[in-house]
């Protein structure tokens, strides 16, 4: 609008269509290790449209839509999303949990959030490090902590938590009516970063050397005779709340207190009867505390020692690429 000699005059803006096309006002780029529904949600925060109501968008079906569609994300869907963010089919579909290999170590998701009033005893279906959460420039839940097998943080040595920190019901960013981000508490409005305390060395220990084999299994390595580490792991039945439950089934401070027993050499809540799963679970726990010189022996056989610089207090090297590196020069010896 504009005001002249002879009068006001109005020009049309251009139509929003003609400008972005059928792209949302706002894209969000999926930070990495992202999980899909930490996604969905910061795309519907962005374009002001609380994650309740962007499932009903999506026409994506269930009280936890986001939840869902981290394990099977509906090609309808997938291209909805592709056509308003232009973000690559592949870089979507790369946020989903599928096919997941890990399913049977996988938290389990509730037909309702009404699982979130579950008792403190339960498992919920996703767990978080409130230092990475503080830490990150734009808050995000990685794809990692959906495993039953995590209980700590290997970037802060800290452990996780499954439950908000005020009110101790379990996250349900999906269920959220009003526009908040998703690291406040969708039931309080707490914010999720509250701290939590070191974990052992004994645990982080352990909880690493897991994350190695499930990686190694993940990347396409086998046990021998055929077996699936993720089975027997999962198999396993522990002896809390007088019931017998997988690792799946239990939650975060049950998981840590379980990884604390088996590292203490305590006496552990294994059940009565005795299974390959239990030994194999046992013998893991032996081997954690040497695991680490292992691996830094191979890692300097197989890679070229770092530049001098400052040390870094994160995650070691990484199993699965030592191997793949390994393999490498074996191909080139061969090839020699
Ligand atoms: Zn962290
Ligand atoms: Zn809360």
């Amino acid at each position: 609008m504009r005001f002249g000699p002879t009068g006001i005059s109005v020009t049309p803006a251009e139509r929003y269509e003609s400008a972005a096309g059928n792209r949302w006002p706002m894209s969000i780029m999926p930070a990495p290790g992202e999980l899909l529904s930490s996604w969905l949600h910061r795309l519907a925060y962005a374009n002001g449209i609380p994650p309740h109501y962007f499932g009903a968008l999506l026409e994506a079906p269930g009280e936890n839509w986001s939840a869902r569609l981290d394990r099977a994300l509906p090609g309808r869907i997938l291209q909805l999303l592709e056509e308003h963010t232009h973000i690559p089919l592949e870089d979507i579909t790369a946020l989903t949990n599928a096919p997941d290999p890990l399913a049977v170590l996988r938290l389990p998701l509730r037909a309702s959030p009404q699982q979130s009033c579950a008792p403190k005893t339960q498992a919920t279906w996703l767990q978080f490090c409130p230092a990475c959460l503080a830490e990150d420039e734009t808050p995000y839940f990685r794809r990692d902590w959906r495993l039953a097998t995590r209980v700590s943080c290997f970037r802060h040595g800290c452990r996780l938590r499954d439950r908000c920190p005020s009110c101790g019901q379990g996250l349900a960013p999906f269920s959220q009516k009003r526009l908040v981000p998703h690291q406040n508490c969708a039931w309080c409005g707490a914010a999720l970063c509250k701290r939590t305390r070191p974990a052992t060395n004994g645990v982080r220990r352990l909880e690493r050397l897991i994350d190695d084999l499930l990686r190694l299994q993940a990347s396409g390595h086998r046990m021998a005779e055929g077996r699936s580490l993720p089975d027997l792991l999962g198999s396993a039945c522990f002896q809390f709340s007088r019931r017998p439950m997988s690792i799946a089934r239990l939650s975060h401070r049950d998981r840590y207190q379980l990884f604390r027993q088996l590292t203490d050499g305590q006496s552990t809540p294994f059940g009565t009867r005795r299974s390959s799963a239990i030994i194999y679970w046992k013998r893991v726990a032996q081997v954690a505390p040497a695991w680490g010189g292992l691996v830094t022996s191979f890692s300097d056989a197989v890679l070229p020692r770092p530049k001098a610089g400052p040390c870094s207090n994160t995650a070691g090297p990484n199993l699965a690429d030592l191997v793949q590196a390994a393999a490498r020069l074996d191909q080139q010896r061969q090839a020699l």
